[in-house]
């Protein structure tokens, strides 16, 4: 592929069969024609975050090339999101199926339609913990390598899914 690009997505199911649902969204990113998926972690069971009141979250990260830009890539992660049937509620809340982008050729951002990386990935134990299982040494912007943070974050409300 010309122009390829490399990525990290992290997905993220808390409704009907959360396990299937990353799986088949796994399925669904390499399916894309200008996406291939390079590394996937092992899926975690996670505690919500935000919003207590909701099933556990089941949670992984893939490392992705793509020959699209950014901005078509969310649109492309956007689509396979409704397709999975997400309502957008309001924030935090149960989801089908979330798709974030970690991080996009390590560009730095502060639009709100696509901030990079993302904002919150490094304060996320869920995001960390795969990214470093795959990934220890990629480094997160201004946050450090993937494996320190991970460590610093610690295993809270986080475990291997079986
Ligand atoms: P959340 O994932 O925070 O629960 P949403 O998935 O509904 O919420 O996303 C909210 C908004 O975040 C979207 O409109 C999207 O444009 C924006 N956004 C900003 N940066 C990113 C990013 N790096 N990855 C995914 N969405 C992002
Ligand atoms: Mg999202």
């Amino acid at each position: 592929m010309p122009n390829r690009k490399s990525a990290v997505i992290a997905l993220g199911s808390n409704l009907q069969n959360p396990v299937e649902q990353v799986k088949s969204a796994l399925a669904a990113i390499d399916a894309h024609p200008q996406i291939k998926i390079e590394q996937i972690s092992s899926l975690y069971i996670t505690v919500p975050v935000g919003y207590d009141d909701q099933p556990d979250f089941v949670n992984a990260v893939c490392a992705v090339s793509t020959t699209l830009e950014g901005k078509d890539l969310l649109a492309a992660l956007n689509r396979i999101e409704a397709d999975f049937g997400r309502e957008r509620t309001f924030r935090n809340a149960p989801r089908t199926l979330d798709l974030d982008i970690i991080d996009y050729d390590h560009q730095s951002s502060g639009n709100p339609h696509l901030t990079l990386p993302h904002p919150r990935a490094h304060e996320r134990s869920f995001v960390m913990k795969p990214l470093a299982e795959i990934l220890p040494d990629f480094e997160l912007g201004e946050y450090g390598r993937a494996a320190d943070i991970a460590a610093r974050l610690g295993d809270d409300g986080i475990k291997l899914c079986s």
